[in-house]
């Protein structure tokens, strides 16, 4: 499935699913010996660790215990991982951590060949041992820091050496978010969705991804070229040299209609009958707000604050380090709204590093229709409270909107609102300023879109979150690539609660946007514009393209032809026929 536009080609770099946090640069040519001692003291320490372990066991401890230890000793020692994983510092100036899991691969898939299956089984003791040398790596002072690592060093930098794709099973979306960092220029993994949030992230950064490959992790070898295609969501193997030049050639020419559409930046989003037409940013951490900001977008109409809540070993964000970050974006849109949303955490995105199998295995057996989102939130009084009075104070910088997802229940909101009146009475007890801030929801629930009457007294906006809302109305996991073929942003349904959320919302007069993936593809710009919506939040990196359609749409024409789509059985050929005409229409009177 294609996920993020653009194409990269590189060398494939397989990491397992466990390791993609592995961290991942280059060191410099003066920093390779130190990589190496780097990797000789953790294996020291592993050796240490496991003597002691052997030498304490207990007397009543089962003697295979001890022989196992001794494999793990023997693996440690053995120059097939030493050796080889210092020639990956050597060679290609990988750090240690990124040497130690690059040549775990390598092993591992030796192993897997093997037939003898007491053999094959080594590969789990393998794994136990990378993984021990690994955390002391981890918690080694001398691990390079950030200012250590020489981000810009990229490949090249090593005399010519090959741009690196990521192939792994599954990229849980805490570790898509260290991707910009990285040093892959795209990725590929076998499990996953189009909407799901590890390609919601991808999408943002703008790198070229293909998710739901199946057997890709399986098939591709390490250093194989690879290009993917995120745009048709192809992965090509080991390419011909004319495949491979084909694809220079559209690499280029994306660059250069990238840089014809980066002209219309500052160009207002006004359709042909004077419609204007709010073009918002979705953002998932502070530091996107700059690009935001420089794609044209005149606000952020969907900040996923569960981002803030990621990464972190366990510990949430107190409400002055998240007060902080609302902040930052606050000030870095220089008066323009920010729409932050409350804590949107579970389904795919757990708190961990867990992937969406371990997730759905181990834990709980349908995280989508489990504790998420606000209902997270309202079964943890105390953690919603401090996230609220973080953005309220945020709102004393500049405008802000206050968004609450997967709102279903009346009973939501009566107490999302008392929680947000505590939270305000608790800040003017404690003397502390906030500004007045708007109240929205998330319409991403059948059921809410249904209540649409009920709900709309209490808030101020509402935002179409419609990668939830194709997934709740057809109950197809956004996250599972076993069914994506069924999840149809067209289905008839889909646009069905979509037309009707936006007519109920403009009728009474409260703004409406649209903050899924929809907004994003200019595929459904013509139809979510007939249908009156006039607000749009998308990745900055989709502004352009979606600002070039509006340019060229009459909603005139545009509200004529909906009933056609909407009544139609195929509603994406009625779409393309009704409203490619239409534009057809203006572009020629133009
Ligand atoms: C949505 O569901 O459409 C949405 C915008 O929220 P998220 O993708 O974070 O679930
Ligand atoms: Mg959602």
């Amino acid at each position: 499935m294609p996920v993020s536009r653009g194409v990269a080609i590189g060398r494939a770099v397989l990491v397992a699913s466990s390791r993609v946090d592995v961290a991942h640069y280059f060191v410099s040519a003066d920093r390779v010996e130190f990589e190496i001692d780097r990797m000789r003291h953790a294996r020291d320490t592993v050796a240490a660790e496991l003597t002691t372990l052997q030498r304490d066991l207990p007397d009543e401890a089962p003697a295979e215990l001890s022989a196992l230890l001794d494999v793990h000793l023997m693996l440690l020692r053995d120059e097939a991982l030493n050796g080889a994983t210092k020639q990956w510092i050597v060679d290609r100036h990988y750090n240690a951590e990124w040497a130690l899991s690059a040549q775990l691969e390598v092993l591992a898939r030796q192993f897997d060949e093997m037939e003898d299956d007491y053999l094959r089984e080594r590969k789990a003791d393998l794994e136990q041992v990378v993984e021990r040398m690994l955390r002391v790596l981890a918690r080694d002072p001398a691990e390079a820091t950030a200012a250590n690592r020489a981000p810009a060093l990229a490949a090249r930098d090593f005399g010519g050496d090959d741009p690196l794709v990521l192939v792994a099973n599954d990229v849980a979306p805490a570790d898509m978010i260290q991707f910009k960092r990285s040093v892959f220029t795209g990725f590929i993994t076998d499990v996953g969705g189009r909407t799901s949030h590890t390609a919601i992230v991808a999408r943002s950064m703008d790198i070229p991804a293909v998710v739901g490959a199946r057997e890709a992790s399986r098939l591709i070898r390490p250093d194989d070229w690879v290009v993917i295609d995120g745009d048709a969501g192809v992965v090509i193997v080991d390419p011909s040299p004319i495949v491979l030049e084909e694809y220079r050639f559209r690499q280029r020419q994306n660059e250069l209609e990238r840089a014809r559409l980066n002209r219309l930046r500052h160009t207002p989003s006004v359709t042909l009958d004077g419609q204007s037409i709010e073009l918002l940013a979705n953002i998932e951490q502070p530091e996107d707000a700059g690009g935001a900001l420089q794609a044209g977008a005149v606000g952020v109409g969907l900040f996923r604050s569960e981002f803030l809540f990621m990464n972190r070993d366990g510990d949430l964000p107190g409400e002055d380090e998240q007060f902080e970050a609302y902040r930052a974006v606050v000030q870095a849109m220089r008066g323009l709204p920010v729409t932050i949303r409350t804590v949107d955490i579970g389904a795919d995105k757990p708190l961990d590093r867990m992937s969406i199998q371990e997730l759905r295995h181990e834990h709980v057996l349908n995280p989508s229709l489990g504790l998420r989102a606000i209902r997270w939130s309202l079964s943890e009084p105390g953690m919603f409270r401090q996230q609220l009075r973080a953005i309220l104070r945020a709102s004393a910088f500049g405008k802000v909107r206050l968004l609450i997802p997967m709102v279903a229940h009346l009973h939501e909101i009566k107490l999302t609102i008392e929680a947000l009146a505590r939270a305000r009475q608790q800040l003017d007890d404690a003397g502390r300023a906030y500004g007045p801030v708007e109240l929205g929801a998330m319409i991403e629930v059948p059921a809410a879109a249904l209540s649409l009457s009920r709900f709309l007294p209490h808030f101020d906006f509402v935002s179409i979150g419609t990668n939830d809302l194709i997934q709740y109305t057809l109950a197809i996991d956004r996250a599972d690539d076993a069914v994506s073929h069924l999840y149809d942003p067209w289905h008839p349904a889909v646009l069905g609660l979509i037309a009707e959320v936006i007519k109920g919302a403009n009728d009474e007069g409260k703004s409406v946007s649209v903050c899924g993936e929809m907004a994003g593809d200019p595929a459904f710009t013509e139809l979510l514009l007939a249908m009156g919506l006039r607000s749009f939040s998308m990745h900055p990196a989709q502004v352009a393209s979606i600002k070039q359609r509006i340019l060229r749409a009459d909603t005139r024409r545009l509200a004529g032809a909906l009933q056609k789509v909407l009544v139609a059985d195929d509603p994406q050929q009625a779409s393309a026929q009704a409203f490619t005409s239409s534009a057809g229409h203006v572009v020629e009177g133009r």
